[in-house]
């Protein structure tokens, strides 16, 4: 019989498994870095994991990472209320908030609708968009990833909304298709934001 890993430590290369984008190598390597690192350090880490599940939820309104409901962005009376910029993912939204060219407000959709994976319109944060437009909104941009499904979505979401009477613009990419938004810098963003264009 071959060799195999004691069992905490098979146990541990299966849970780094199940991590997006860890593949078997990647998963051993992260065991064997664990195993090495001195005990106070895992106990900060397993804090960590514990008390980021525990008091990070999502803003009720937006769908923001946040640890006060509604998020920092929804309660601040500052931005404008008037506009919503819809992203795929929070990491788009930290994008665009590094940016520091949008000012009003944001609706996270929880994914892109892709029926390979199995994600419909309807597993998306669609409705909930819905329910906030009729609540004074002018304009709502939309800054999805230029990917076939990002373009997917966006189509969707223009064909729903248009006819609702709103302004809804697509951000101008500076991107090649496929690219991710969280790669992009500042300036890029900056300017994809203030070419945005009218879909029509
Ligand atoms: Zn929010």
């Amino acid at each position: 019989m071959a060799q195999s890993y004691a069992a905490p430590l098979a146990k541990l290369i299966e849970e780094f498994r199940k991590m997006p984008g860890i593949g078997p190598k990647s998963a051993q390597r992260l065991a064997f870095y664990i195993l090495g690192v001195a005990e106070g350090e895992v106990e900060e880490l397993a804090k960590s994991l514990r008390e980021a599940k525990k008091s990070i939820r999502y803003c009720s309104t937006c769908f923001n990472i946040t640890v006060e409901d509604p998020c920092a962005i929804c309660a601040n009376a500052g931005r404008d209320r008037s506009t919503i910029c819809v992203v795929s993912e929070p990491k788009d939204l930290i994008a665009m908030e590094r940016a520091g060219e949008f000012k009003g407000l944001y609706h996270i959709l929880g994914g892109v609708i892709s029926p390979l994976d199995g994600i419909s319109p309807e597993s998306l944060r669609i409705k909930e968009l819905l329910k906030r437009i009729d609540k004074g909104i002018k304009e709502v941009v939309l800054a999805i990833n230029p990917t076939t499904e990002g373009e997917a979505t966006v189509f969707y979401l223009t064909k729903l909304l248009k006819p609702l009477g709103i302004k809804i613009t697509k951000i101008a990419y500076g991107l090649p298709m496929g690219s991710d938004m969280d790669y992009a810098d500042e300036i890029t963003l900056v300017k994809a934001l203030e070419g945005r264009s009218e879909v029509s």
